[in-house]
């Protein structure tokens, strides 16, 4: 009978298929073990050289790419003599890797600045330098699959938070809460600047029509949908329809399929009936229709399909009356009670979220249902099984905190209307928190140490995050070089007034 192990649960682990544990210390170790041996640095690190023989020094290995390309953005390396660099990492087993996975034709590879593989390998041709590992470790292959595998290469790693995460750690929640809500504020009204600005040009309608369509191009296609939103006095003709406005959106977003797909009998229906319709227009347009290139479909969430959005888009402009709607909600109080006309709100209002907010909202940007857009992603998907809503509660909070809520506060600023401004503003306060993303959860690891943070509750609070990051991580690298918000939060919480400018 063998020995009973010293710790049981250890031995479930690895016996019973918790962890990856190599079979052979020989062995390759899996692409996702690499990455997090990567990322936590468990290496020998003064040993590292690149296949040519130059020595390597991490001053910070990057962040885990959570959105495709390179897996490691803004690591920043020192190679041989050179001066340090900021750029990008990729993490291949094999050296041939860069060729084979087409990283050398991809431009997103472009600031690749080490390719970091498993074994020994000589450096290729009009390709980054290459880091082989396989001699590097800080223990045997085995003891770190062991190890790192309950740390997931997403997670930033304690040693890699920012430099002014413990001075934020310090600071209490309601001094966060402030902080956040006057990063939110700055965010805010620079939005509403924006709206502001392109109002005086285009009208007020014109302008919230640009950002609604921005809002629907989502991140990847936010240009073509302002291309498209720009020109909308060309291609709305009184009360149309909203299967004509589609029809005719889709034309002109040059997103129609050319070819039937045969396949999908319902889907082609549709379509037949689209061309039909944008037949007769094409002409009229054909200076106008932007090419399929300038759409980005990569990483693209099939909801967020364009084609979706513009389908969804087409009843709000057939509706007539989103502008009047937009204005009724303003005005009607929606379980704000006595806090309307307080006299301030960011950082001194009890804000609890309010999801009265988003409902109210979302009724007026829901639509019943599309005879085909509810039941499918895109003109080539199969039919869904299920009524699939053409908006759902997180595109409305993106609505709200980018388009409807600093579109009308900079209405009611231009009106001198201050009652309705601190109505605007309270909602933004107490906006429930959007979906989380990429950015979020690395400004939340970094800056707050933190997977989860109670005083990002609220949307406006995510944006105030944001903002930091935008205004000091984005001038800075992953080292924090010459960032002053670890100084200016230190004055701040102490009281002793700000460093000198400029220093
Ligand atoms: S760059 Fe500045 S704001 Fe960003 S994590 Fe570093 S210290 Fe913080």
């Amino acid at each position: 009978m063998s020995p009973p192990p010293e710790n049981f649960y250890a031995d479930w682990r690895s016996r019973f298929g918790v962890v990856h544990v190599l079979r052979d210390e020989n062995d390759p170790p899996p692409e996702r073990l690499l990455q997090a041996i990567w990322h936590h640095q468990r290496l020998q690190r003064d040993r590292l050289q690149t296949a040519d023989g130059k020595s390597v020094r991490v001053l910070h290995p990057g962040f885990a790419s959570v959105e495709g390309g390179p897996d490691f953005r803004g690591a920043v390396i020192q190679i041989g003599d050179a001066a340090p660099c900021s750029g990008d990492v990729e993490i291949d087993l094999r050296v041939g890797g860069w060729r084979a996975h087409g990283h050398d034709r991809n431009p997103n590879f472009k600031n690749v600045l080490l390719h970091v593989v498993w074994d020994d390998a000589r450096p290729m041709p009009n390709a980054p330098p290459v880091l082989p590992l396989s001699h590097s470790l800080d223990a045997p292959l085995g003891e770190l699959g062991l190890w790192l595998e309950n740390d997931s290469p997403r997670v930033l790693p304690e040693n890699l938070r920012g430099q002014c995460c413990a001075v934020l750690r310090e600071l209490d929640e309601t001094r966060q809460t402030r902080l956040l809500d006057s990063a939110a504020r700055v965010r805010f009204q620079a939005k509403a600047g924006q709206f502001r600005a392109r109002a005086r040009h285009a009208g007020w309608e014109q302008a919230l029509w640009e950002g609604l369509f921005r809002a629907l191009g989502y991140k990847h296609n936010i240009w073509p949908m302002q291309n498209l939103a720009e020109l909308r006095p060309r291609w709305t003709r009184g009360a149309d329809p909203a299967f004509a406005l589609q029809a005719r959106l889709l034309g002109i977003s040059g997103l129609l399929p050319l070819e039937l797909t045969r396949a999908q009998a319902g889907g082609d229906g549709y379509l037949r009936r689209v061309w039909d319709c944008w037949w007769r227009e094409r002409d009229a347009f054909s200076d106008c229709i932007l090419p399929r290139a300038v759409w980005k479909f990569h990483g693209l969430r099939p909801a967020n399909h364009p084609q979706r959005r513009l389908a969804l888009a087409a009843h709000w402009l057939a509706s007539g009356n989103l502008v009047s709607k937009l204005e009724r909600w303003c005005a009607s109080s929606i379980g704000e009670g006595r806090r309307v006309g307080d006299p301030e709100i960011f950082g001194t209002v009890t804000r609890r979220p309010s999801q009265a907010l988003v409902d109210s909202l979302r009724e007026i940007f829901e639509v019943e249902r599309d005879e085909f857009w509810s039941w499918h992603w895109t003109f080539r998907s199969a039919r869904l099984k299920k009524l699939q809503p053409l908006l759902g509660d997180a595109r409305v909070t993106d609505l709200a905190v980018n388009v409807i809520l600093p579109w009308l506060w900079t209405r009611a600023a231009e009106s001198k209307n201050g009652r309705l401004q601190h109505v605007i503003e309270h909602r933004y306060a107490a906006w429930p928190q959007a979906e989380d993303n990429s950015i979020l959860k690395l400004a939340r690891q970094r800056l707050l140490g933190v997977g989860r943070s109670h005083v990002l509750r609220s949307a406006s609070a995510q944006q105030g995050l944001i903002q930091i990051t935008r205004d000091f991580c984005e001038h800075s690298n992953a080292i924090c070089e010459n960032c002053r918000f670890p100084e200016l939060l230190r004055s701040w919480n102490s009281g002793t007034g700000f460093p000198p400018v400029g220093n």
